[in-house]
């Protein structure tokens, strides 16, 4: 029994794991690397393993870093089973969808540029035949896997469906039992439940470690803070302008601003929600009540937390460019969540010039992104090759990451500990994954000193299970 290290190993995109038990081989999650075009668009053309021997896919969540080369796999010949959760699978049918649209744009782009044949990674076609292999199974219930092994899925509180990974594998009468975190979020998150760590402990952890180096503003602090910008710019008249992720990040804030204007902490202004993606992505939400924290006083109170009077979708483009010429302060949510396309330009190019209106940041900005520009507050913004002067307040608000921080993955982890502890297991070994260098050493040296055995694996590494 082994498991090799294939993707968001040392790095925090392209999850993949093999688990290898009698002769089988499972993968744990089939991710897609993201970063610099050429160096990702490389890793993701070459597969984990031929897929004729791969046995199993087991999915901890819909993000595209964990889920996005499925479509692939499904292309070059898998026709087996994809294990996810109920909520997971209708996600993933709209975030391959979306995926495979980037795929093929990118691919008629770099054709455009004189790249001859650039064949797209997959496209929409690919995205609905994986949509046919993937089977969702409930919370905290057993699945055979395949000949000796059987998984079951926990909370991991992270986005809509997310889990964690218990597995059972039994070879020459030794039973195993590892732990595969997924990505672990955090306690408060709006509309999804607490992070559950899995019981009945583990031998072996696989563990996330993005913010392994870092600690997180409270999320209550994020919605005050919210709150805050939008009294403040409405009471100017302005725009509130926030680019943000389709999935999650944009479901959490409609959730709070909704909850706000219940509790009359922000006037009653119009929310447009300016994103295709997004309104695909909410209408999954809607159907899966069953995964919503019943602790929050606003899923108690409705069934309709994502539509309320002041909420507006639109869809189409020309509703898009529509906003432009209205009047009076608004709040636009759109993608991309590091204003590198979409939507969100048109807004920012149109209203980033006018001190009244506030860009509100809610997530990770990477370097050369124009949301990192932003935040830098420089003068100038290039925006579909014009200079626009950036005018306009600019607010940072750190409290809605979806993964949890150094305190929050350490809390998790003991408790996977700890729970082993009645059947008398011993200190599980963790390999961490999922993190850049500099979070993963610095997460690593802690959990050593706090008596844990830590391994941060590189590509292709092999350890025994
Ligand atoms: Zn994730
Ligand atoms: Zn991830």
């Amino acid at each position: 029994m082994e498991i090799e290290f294939s993707g968001a190993a040392r790095e925090v995109t392209g999850s993949c794991h093999i688990l290898r038990v009698n002769g089988k081989s499972i993968l744990l999650d089939c991710g897609m690397f993201q970063g610099k075009r050429s160096e990702s668009r490389e890793k993701n053309a070459r597969l984990p393993m031929p897929v004729d021997r791969i046995d199993a896919v087991i999915l901890s969540h819909a993000h595209i870093d964990h889920a996005g080369r499925l479509p692939y796999l499904v292309n070059e010949g898998y026709n087996r089973t994809i294990w996810a959760t109920a909520a997971t699978r209708d996600l993933c049918a709209v975030m391959l969808a979306d995926s495979a649209h980037i795929q093929e744009k990118d691919a008629e782009y770099l054709e455009r540029r004189g790249q001859p044949h650039a064949e797209p990674l997959y496209t929409m076609a690919d995205a609905r035949a994986t949509q046919e292999r993937v089977i969702g199974v409930p919370y905290h219930r057993w699945f055979d896997v395949s000949d000796g092994v059987r998984a079951q899925y926990t909370d991991a509180g992270h986005i809509l469906g997310s889990a964690s990974v218990v597995i059972e594998a039994i070879e020459q009468g030794v039973t195993k039992r590892l732990v595969f975190s997924g990505d672990i979020g955090r306690d408060g998150l709006a509309i999804i439940r607490d992070p559950e760590p899995p019981t009945g402990g583990a031998d072996v952890i696989i563990c996330e470690s993005t913010y392994g180096n870092r600690d997180h503003e409270s999320v209550d602090g994020a919605r005050e803070h919210l709150a805050r910008v939008v009294r403040e710019t409405a009471a100017r008249g302005g725009r509130i302008l926030i680019p943000s992720f389709a999935v999650g990040r944009t479901q959490e804030l409609v959730y709070d601003l909704h909850a706000l204007r219940r509790d009359d902490q922000i006037p009653a202004i119009p929310i447009i929600i300016d994103s295709p993606l997004a309104i695909d992505a909410t209408s999954v939400f809607a159907m899966h009540p069953e995964t919503f924290d019943r602790s929050e006083a606003l899923v108690r109170a409705t069934t309709k937390i994502f539509d309320f009077p002041l909420v507006r979708f639109t869809r189409d483009v020309e509703e898009s460019k529509a906003l432009n010429t209205a009047r009076g302060p608004m709040i636009v949510i759109a993608a991309s969540g590091m204003a590198e396309a979409g939507r969100i330009l048109h807004h920012l190019k149109n209203g980033a010039s006018d001190p009244r209106n506030t860009i509100l940041i809610v997530g990770f900005q990477a370097e050369h992104t124009l949301g990192r520009r932003i935040v830098e507050r420089r003068s100038e913004l290039r925006i579909f090759g014009d200079d626009v002067r950036l005018a306009a307040q600019v607010e940072v608000v750190n409290g809605y990451s979806a993964h949890g921080d150094r305190r929050e993955l350490r809390t998790w982890l003991d408790e996977v500990r700890d729970g082993g502890k009645e059947s008398g297991r011993t200190t599980p070994r963790v390999h961490l994954v999922h993190g850049e260098p500099d979070a993963q050493d610095v997460f690593a040296e802690s959990l050593r000193s706090g008596g844990y055995s830590v391994d941060t694996p590189k590509p292709g590494d092999i350890r025994p299970l």
